[in-house]
């Protein structure tokens, strides 16, 4: 047992769960001391602190930095008004504005917006809107979301069941899930040609069984481009294109997931637009109050409020207590301005640059079975599962903080990183993966 952080290590492994933890069994974990700009300071062995560039952007949130001075001011000036009123018969600047922001930011078609805590629950809403559209179009027996292998929507029951079977571990809650109905994975790789061959029979196996199942869906959900904790995993944006054609041939809503792709990670501002279409639904999440606050909004088209509304149940049925919380929507305002206000795209592309340069070394190490790069998103595959504490370890001895999973080292770094960090970031993941394999 590792005792890294001392005290408050033995403090935390008594009381708290972890993501995807055990009790019983506790994995070491870091006491943060501090954070600013890239940096965490984190306790270590000796009794010291030790200083490490956040490679993992707080899980892709934190893209403008820690302790970041215009965010900072966003969320103190909206302590100083009020932090939090109910939604409910209520309504508030920071709201209102952030939704016209989004709005005026997202695909034309997207004209709505309802803001809630986290990605999983804009999931949630995201699927609750897609069956009461059906049922409102006379569609009830339209109950299933068509989705494919490898991706990842949250952890609560209805993005979990459109989670990949295997790695969301279905097997544990048979029963209580709902089964719906997976198609196979787009084949890896976002360069492949509309007329590749793999491409197209995937779209073959699409269409088949869409038209097969076309009864029972009431709407496609994914991860444009890059599926995220389901294995960082880029794919064509040509694939997106058959999913927005069986919707419209079948009457299907398309559901894009965008809480870990929006606002610039893959390269564009939402990542629907390597693919030039639009979705019925979006969700945003995680980088929306560059992680600052706990916030996601769902998007939708107009048909799909107005049919929503003037369906059954006249109102879409869903209403959290921290519904559009002020703060978090305050400092989200902040973010996507501070985001619009600087050549982001370029910046973006700069971190993919580096990214691409300083794994490529990777590529030819042993036990490395790949490495891809799609906007500022770097990743490095082994062949085998990471020894997830080594390779912690002997990253942060090299200054960098990643979180491995499966066979995954990868990083998405913040924004704000210079090409110094970036180079920090990808040589410390070079000598890593060599070091420990
Ligand atoms: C993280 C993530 C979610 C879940 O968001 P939470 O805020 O953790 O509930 C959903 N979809 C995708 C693509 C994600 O990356």
């Amino acid at each position: 047992m590792s005792v890294v952080g001392g005290e408050w290590w033995q403090r935390d492994a008594e009381r708290l769960w972890h993501p995807y933890s055990s009790l019983s069994d506790p994995s070491p974990v870091r006491l943060v001391r501090g954070a600013d700009g890239v940096r965490l300071r984190l306790d270590d062995e000796a009794g010291g602190t030790v200083e490490a560039i956040d490679a993992m952007a707080s899980w892709w949130c934190m893209i403008h930095g820690y302790r970041n001075p215009v965010l900072d001011a966003a969320v103190k000036s909206q302590v100083d008004d009020f932090s939090h009123v109910m939604f409910g018969g209520l309504t508030h600047e920071p709201a209102i504005r952030l939704a016209e922001r989004l709005v005026e930011i997202s695909p034309d078609p997207l004209q709505h917006v309802f803001f809630c805590d986290s990605g999983s629950v804009s999931v949630e809403v995201a699927i609750k809107l897609a069956l009461q559209y059906q049922v409102a179009r006379g569609n009830s027996g339209r109950t299933r979301m068509l989705t494919v292998r490898g991706g990842y929507h949250g952890d609560t029951f209805a993005p979990m069941s459109v989670c990949d079977p295997v790695n969301g571990m279905h097997s544990l809650f048979t029963g209580a899930l709902k089964e719906q109905v997976f198609g196979p994975r787009p084949p890896a790789g976002f360069d492949r040609p509309d007329d590749d061959p793999e491409l197209r029979a995937w779209a073959a196996a699409l269409t088949a069984l869409a038209d097969e199942r076309a009864g029972e869906i009431a709407a496609i959900v994914v991860e444009p481009v890059l599926q995220g904790a389901g294995g960082m995993y880029p794919y064509s944006p040509a694939c997106l294109r058959v999913l927005r054609d069986l919707a419209d041939r079948h009457g299907f809503l398309l559901i894009l997931d965008e809480i870990a792709t929006g606002f610039g990670r893959t390269g564009t501002l939402f990542a629907s637009e390597h693919a030039g279409i639009d979705p019925d639904i979006l969700c945003v999440g995680k980088a929306l109050t560059g992680g600052y606050l706990s916030l996601a909004a769902t998007l939708c088209t107009t048909d799909v409020a107005h049919t929503v509304s003037d369906g059954p149940g006249g109102a879409l049925m869903h209403g959290p207590t921290f519904m559009a919380n002020p703060l978090a929507c305050a400092v989200a305002l902040a973010s996507i301005d501070l985001l619009l206000s600087q050549d982001w795209a370029g910046r973006v592309a700069g971190i993919s640059a580096g990214l691409s340069a300083g794994l490529a070394p990777a590529a030819s190490l042993p036990g490395v079975k790949d490495v891809r790069v799609i906007g500022a998103v770097g990743v490095v595959q082994l062949d085998g599962p990471v020894d997830m504490k080594r390779m912690t370890d002997a990253v942060l001895r090299r200054g960098v903080w990643v979180r491995p999973f499966r066979d995954l080292v990868y990083t998405m770094p913040p924004y704000v990183c210079t090409a110094e960090e970036i180079a920090t970031i990808t040589s410390a993941i070079t000598g890593a993966v060599e070091e420990v394999g």
